[in-house]
């Protein structure tokens, strides 16, 4: 009987999780095609609704990671000026989705049905928090890696010059070609990375 019981807990537990990721995976893969059509503001919003949840209700790691980095790639076009609004065109895909309001973000109603009391309560808060005081709601703030995307060289050191000594030593840097600045690693060339105070939703506490 009591096999049973644990037998039944852990496959209902993986369920829960698999649906709870389900829409996730589907938001981020969702926010990466977007930001290819160069549809910056609609994959920004995605991410950012995506971060907002995973303040209260953590979403894993690699998802969360997967969030900021497309957020910051999408927010060197778009910043928002106030985090807590959402387009017309978020919410008219939100609807077509079938989203719930939850608190300051936007979820399938099973996921909300899914939030613990405590996660739902933070969620409800977060609607009323004041501005992130480090990006003041952008979500993004500068790369800490470079300036404007460009980062120093690593193959060359900065210098332009392709190493390896002798002749070789005069050559152009194949990979800046003689610039001695290449894209940035850090936020893909985009100059900014999501808010690390706020975790890009743009909110204090
Ligand atoms: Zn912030
Ligand atoms: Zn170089
Ligand atoms: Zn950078």
């Amino acid at each position: 009987m009591k096999k049973w019981f644990a037998v039944t807990i852990t496959a209902l537990v993986s369920t829960l999780g698999l649906a709870a990721n389900g829409w996730v995976a589907g938001e981020l893969k969702e926010a990466s095609t977007q930001l290819d059509q160069r549809q910056f503001a609609q994959a920004f919003e995605i991410c950012h609704n995506l971060l907002l949840i995973h303040r209260a209700a953590p979403l894993g790691r690699d998802a969360a990671d997967e969030a900021r980095l497309l957020l910051g790639t999408a927010g060197r076009k778009v910043k928002a000026d106030n985090p807590k609004v959402f387009s017309d065109e978020f919410l008219a895909r939100a609807k077509r989705l079938n989203f719930v309001r939850a608190g300051c973000a936007w979820m399938p109603a099973e996921a909300k049905a899914q939030l613990s009391a405590d996660a739902a309560a933070k969620l409800d808060k977060q609607a009323q928090s004041k501005l992130c005081s480090q990006c003041k709601g952008a979500c993004v703030s500068d790369c800490p890696n470079c300036q404007g995307g460009k980062a120093r060289c690593i193959a060359c050191n900065g210098t332009g010059r392709a190493t390896g000594g002798g002749t070789f030593a005069r050559t152009t840097c194949p990979v800046c070609t003689g610039k001695g600045k290449a894209e940035c690693t850090f936020c893909r060339g985009g100059g900014v990375v999501a808010c690390p105070k706020c975790g890009g939703g743009g909110l204090g506490d």
